[in-house]
């Protein structure tokens, strides 16, 4: 069974443990291995988001200029060696990116990827975009209220915003690829055409995606849905197990399950750091 996870978050950005706490319990749990990868949201126009009267309350999460948040990474990074120091496992500083298409983000995260020693970065996108060039960003409660086909516009733009992520070829894996599925309008037999586009790109770029056991602890599905991951299988798409951990406890949590359904799939395509 794997026994890392590289998609973790801690109190650094909206996880509820500290990152002693995270690389303890992974040390219990016998691992050699971690991934620290807390958010990294940052949109010129976040203040202008309809969304913005709660995003306001979580300043540990939501940023709008990349030459604010250097020093508080710089930091968490420093934190992270320091603190691995005293254990006998591998911690590797990650970040769980959203990517956004807006003129000039791209040079700015190409900027902060040199500047800061991170190890790696996923891709995982949380919202959608009011407009094509993604200059207006919207949480998917708020986007509930929208009429349905602009919904549905901005569910299409959201797909095609994740593509041009793993195109980047700037992520070592691809997060929560049926994310838009907290939408009503996206039950699992809807956008179909567009999933499968992604996994399509996804496929065609050599890149990884995960599945995640979130969805589960939810209450649901994996991360991507099941039949999403058998697709993926079918197209040769690599994949990691995550937790998409936000506390100790949910470290490794069913991993054994997303084994199970891995190996039912024929999936003999798996990352891991030692491979790229
Ligand atoms: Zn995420
Ligand atoms: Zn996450």
């Amino acid at each position: 069974m794997q026994k890392f996870s590289y998609h973790t978050h801690t109190t650094f950005s909206d996880g509820k443990n500290s990152v002693k706490e995270m690389i303890e319990q992974a040390v219990s749990l016998g691992w050699k291995e971690l991934g620290i990868s807390d958010h990294l949201i940052v949109h010129k126009n976040i203040p202008n988001s309809p969304s913005w009267y709660k995003w306001q309350k979580e300043p540990e999460i939501f940023h709008w200029s990349f030459n604010d948040i250097y020093e508080k990474f710089a930091r968490h990074i420093e934190e992270i060696h320091k603190t691995s120091e005293n254990y006998p496992i591998s911690v590797r500083v990650g970040a769980e990116v959203d990517f956004f298409t807006y003129d000039g983000w791209l040079d700015e995260f190409l900027r902060l990827r040199e500047k800061l020693a991170f190890d790696y970065f996923i891709s995982g996108n949380h919202y959608l975009f009011l407009d094509d060039a993604g200059e207006n960003i919207i949480d998917f409660k708020d986007a509930q209220n929208l009429p349905i086909e602009q919904q549905s516009t901005m569910v299409k733009r959201h797909f095609k915003t994740i593509e041009k992520a793993v195109a980047s070829d700037l992520f070592s894996f691809i997060a929560h690829i049926d994310y838009v599925r907290k939408l009503p309008l996206c039950e699992s037999d809807k956008f179909l055409d567009e999933k499968m586009q992604l996994i399509k790109t996804i496929a065609k770029n050599n890149a990884t995606t995960e599945i995640s056991t979130k969805g589960i602890r939810k209450g649901g599905d994996f991360y991507p849905d099941c039949n999403l991951v058998k697709a993926a299988i079918e197209n040769g798409v690599r994949f990691v197990i995550s937790d998409d951990a936000h506390r100790t406890d949910e470290l490794g949590y069913h991993f054994d399950y997303a084994e199970d359904v891995l190996s039912r799939f024929n999936c003999n395509s798996r990352w891991h750091f030692v491979n790229k």
